[in-house]
């Protein structure tokens, strides 16, 4: 492991079990690296498992198989004080911060309290710990904003006390799962310039979860394209969207670029739909859909290939493409 490498996955694995239901395989054999101080955004539509891998990743899910390393350290089945330790280190910022927020409590209650207990500060310094996170994400003054309950803010400022919140307890990770997608778009600008700027100052690392690749391209270094809870394609950002190679990159930058901001369009494919999570089949997750797909597709998983410097693959147009094609146009 690099010595500047924060925190790494090797073939995580997640699954759910339902009651007379099939299993949800959610997360399948995911490598993920990410390097202190850098932002790797993770995209893909709802149901391609970005949030079960942030959630474990800051270990809110343990995982099935694989290990999760940490500055090292093995924390994929950590518990109890090592697992507390680890959530000062580790942070998640949720998609809603309405639902986030308990609406009986205070702004100054819900960053006091992981001060408290995390940081393990007294009452006095936790009140003026509350007053400089508040400064931090722009409430200011703070006093306006320590007594106000969640439905008393915009918001734009509730995600900014869920930002501060996650910043309590003084953390080297950060997942931000889908932080802008339900902010007004003239709200959504601010709080990806504020996620920028207390990185810079902090040294933080983003794992970026969106569904959105203008703003993955604007907040990250690398993206990385998840379907059906497995890696389709990684590059950097600009490599990404420039030169993607896999089907449903592309087809993501389409809806992107037909719908900024927004879940994917109809788009030509050959089973339009969120992947089948349930099913443990052969082959490559994206094949029911893609309009490339061929004998092989349906019995072999295609492996992350290198096809360019950071950029690395998975499809077997790139690696293996077949003699006479039938409906291969080329990604
Ligand atoms: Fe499509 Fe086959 Fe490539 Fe999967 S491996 S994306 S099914 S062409």
């Amino acid at each position: 492991m690099d010595s500047d490498v924060l925190i790494q996955t090797e073939n995580l694995h997640v699954r759910f079990s339902r009651q007379k239901e099939p299993d949800i395989y959610a997360v399948r054999s995911l490598n993920l690296t990410l390097k202190e101080k850098e932002t790797l955004a993770l995209v893909g539509e709802s149901g391609s498992g970005k949030t079960t891998t942030g959630q474990t990743l800051v270990r809110l899910l343990r995982p099935n198989l694989g290990t999760i390393r940490f500055n090292g350290e093995d924390v994929s089945r950590i518990r109890g004080k090592s697992l507390a330790r680890y959530h000062s280190r580790a942070q998640l910022i949720f998609q809603d911060p309405f639902a986030s927020l308990n609406p009986f409590h205070t702004v100054s209650y819900h960053l006091q309290r992981p001060l408290r207990r995390l940081r393990k500060l007294s009452s006095k310094e936790a009140r003026e710990a509350c007053s400089e996170l508040l400064a931090q994400v722009g409430l200011t003054p703070h006093a306006t904003f320590e007594n106000k309950y969640p439905h008393e803010l915009s918001g734009g400022q509730r995600q900014r006390v869920a930002i501060a919140r996650s910043l309590a307890a003084n953390p080297l990770f950060i997942v931000a799962d889908e932080p802008i997608s339900m902010l007004d778009v003239s709200l959504r600008a601010g709080i990806l310039q504020l996620l920028e700027s207390l990185q810079a100052k902090q040294g933080l690392t983003y794992l970026y979860i969106t569904h959105d690749l203008a703003s993955a391209r604007y907040l990250s270094q690398r993206i990385a394209v998840l379907y059906g809870g497995s890696l389709a394609e990684i590059a950097t950002a600009e490599d990404l969207v420039q030169h993607p190679a896999h089907p449903y990159t592309q087809l993501l930058l389409q809806a992107s670029v037909q719908s900024p901001g927004k879940e994917a369009v109809p788009l030509p494919e050959k089973h339009p739909g969120a992947p089948d999570l349930s099913m443990n089949r052969p082959g490559c997750p994206f094949a029911p859909r893609c309009l490339y797909a061929w004998k092989k597709c349906e019995e072999e998983m295609p492996q992350l290939i290198p096809i360019a410097p950071h950029h690395k693959v998975a499809c077997f147009l790139t690696s293996s493409p077949p003699e006479k094609p039938n409906n291969v146009q080329g990604p």
